[in-house]
């Protein structure tokens, strides 16, 4: 039988990279098996849901690439994600709760106690045979030997997660159940509603925790444990990807740098380590600045363009080959694009007010003068080109003089308003002849002699 595995989470407005860990673990194996995919909204406690915390979850997903194949066409068929299926919602589902509900009630497996339904739990320990952890002896707890039997539908009629999280795995033909750990202690009484049902459970995939740095237990709050973050702060999905494979499972020869698809090819589950898994940001930021020096330029170039209009920068309003020419300067630079606006920004707009420990250093008087003297040399420049450019500063500096990093410095500050950047020579070359002799001009003017 076909692999069909389940990303099952409750919209809570976050998306813990855990839940992201867990959500790339089940499409690894789908993709690995050949297998599908179901993206279901545990969506059951209305009052907590919202469309915005599903939102959540489905830009985090489609951000990194995680299609899911099964549900019903998405309402809105022109949007954007035309033609993308799914998810389910159980919210929507109540019907097939319901007639799994009387089925256990008509054979006396559940019965009504005080307006609830109560499911007749099984009275023996549980073996859970896990393909990560091994097997899991669930004994009943000395409360559970009195009264075992749970709650599957509330008194206000609401169906609880463990019936509804069974109901649907054994409706949707779910084969491996791979989630995080702290569902382990929820199984023994998945089992046993299995068993009610009348079929074996699915297998179990329970993938250890992701902790902190320091092996404390990741909540919420913890710098990092949102992928929100990763999408604001510009990082490559891509590298994001990667990390979260490695973080529980490795390809056993300390490769860390991994094309997706050999990942596709190499993931199985007995691989994930037993072991709880630690968050090192230090190390994901060092992946994502690989990921960005490897990017081939027209992905580099969408995801500059994308980052600059999301920091209020609109390229479209400049020429694309001034917009390629000035992301080029950028390839190989940043560690993240959160970067890329304070790098670049200044190719897209004026320069506004002056990095202020530069200025202090290198718009002096006699800096002053020597720009004046730099801008009338590239004045009558013939060819604009970075290497022309060079050897022109380096001319105008020996006739002055100083070392070129005398001019370097000021120059810099007057053409991007900073004291950091692009190499100097081609950023002047994008900005070609009329800005540079303009920025130099403001900056002439702004140095009191
Ligand atoms: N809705 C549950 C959660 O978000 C899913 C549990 C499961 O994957 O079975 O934790």
């Amino acid at each position: 039988m076909s692999v069909r595995v389940r990303f099952a989470p409750s919209p809570t407005g976050f998306l813990h990279i855990g839940g992201a860990r867990t959500a790339l673990f089940n499409w690894l194996y789908a993709r690995h098996t050949g297998g599908r995919l179901i993206l279901r909204i545990e969506d059951t406690d209305a009052a907590r849901n919202t469309q915005e915390a599903v939102d959540v979850i489905l830009k985090g997903l489609r951000w990194l690439g995680l299609s899911w194949d099964e549900g019903p066409l998405t309402a809105d068929a022109t949007g954007p994600c035309k033609g993308e299926r799914g998810p389910y919602y159980q919210s929507q589902r109540s019907e097939v709760y319901q007639r799994r509900v009387e089925a256990l009630l008509s054979r006396n497996l559940a019965y009504e106690h005080e307006g609830a339904v109560k499911f007749r739990m099984l009275r023996e320990a549980i073996v859970i045979p896990d393909l990560i952890v091994g097997d899991v002896r669930r004994e009943l707890t000395d409360r559970e030997a009195q009264d075992p039997d749970f709650v599957i539908i509330r008194s206000d009629g609401q169906p609880v997660f463990h019936f509804v999280n069974v109901v649907d795995d054994l409706e949707m033909d779910v084969t491996h159940v791979i989630r995080g750990e702290d569902h382990l202690s929820n199984t023994a009484k998945h089992i046993a509603l299995f068993r009610a049902f009348g079929v074996h459970p699915p297998k179990y995939a329970h993938i250890p925790l992701i902790l902190n740095a320091d092996g404390t237990k990741m909540s919420k709050r913890d710098i990092g444990a949102s992928l929100t973050t990763y999408l604001d702060e510009g990082y490559a999905p891509e590298a994001v990807v990667n990390y979260l494979c490695l973080l529980g499972w490795s390809p056993k020869d300390n490769r860390e740098i991994i094309p997706i698809a050999e990942i596709i090819e190499r993931f199985d589950l007995p691989q994930v380590l037993r072991h709880n898994a630690r968050f090192d940001m230090t190390k994901l930021e060092w992946m994502n600045g690989e990921y960005l020096r490897a990017l081939g330029d027209d992905r580099f170039h969408e995801l500059c363009v994308h980052t600059l209009a999301k920091a209020g920068i609109d390229t479209n309003q400049f020429p694309l080959d001034y917009v390629k020419a000035a992301i080029d300067t950028c390839k190989g630079k940043l560690k993240t694009f959160s970067e890329l606006p304070g790098y670049a920004g200044f190719y897209f707009s004026e320069v506004g007010d002056y990095e202020r420990a530069a200025a202090e250093k290198d718009f002096t008087v006699e800096n002053r003068h020597r720009l004046i003297k730099l801008r009338d040399a590239l004045d009558k420049l013939g060819d604009f080109g970075a290497a022309s450019l060079e050897t022109c500063l380096k001319g105008a500096a020996a006739e002055l003089g100083v070392k070129a990093g005398a001019l370097v410095h000021p120059t810099r500050l007057a053409c991007t308003g900073t004291s950091s950047g692009p190499s100097l020579y081609h950023l002047m070359q994008v900005l070609g002849r009329d800005r540079v002799l303009q920025r130099l001009d403001r900056a002439i003017a702004t140095i009191p002699n």
